[in-house]
């Protein structure tokens, strides 16, 4: 049994100086954070350290790539079962 924690990769926009890049957060943070509605803190891979808290528009799209995240993992153990 894998007990490493997934991580969820989404593009976001450096507040500093605009470049854009690949950040990476465990799902069980992200999940929490959509969930609760508690703050979610993100660091862009540029400047590492810039940290800010993620505004509506930037929740928004983290939900897309959660939602498709965790129905590619459902899809995933699903078909392991199947076989
Ligand atoms: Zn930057």
């Amino acid at each position: 049994m894998r007990t490493e924690t997934p991580f969820l990769r989404f593009p976001t926009v450096c507040p500093r100086c605009s470049k854009e890049s690949l950040i990476a957060l465990p799902l069980s943070v992200v999940t929490g954070a959509l969930t609760t509605g508690s703050k979610l803190r993100l660091r862009s891979g540029c400047c590492f350290e810039v940290v800010w808290y993620a505004s509506e528009v930037e929740r928004e799209q983290l939900r897309e790539y959660w939602l498709s995240f965790t129905m590619d993992e459902e899809q995933g153990s699903r078909a392991e079962g199947v076989t």
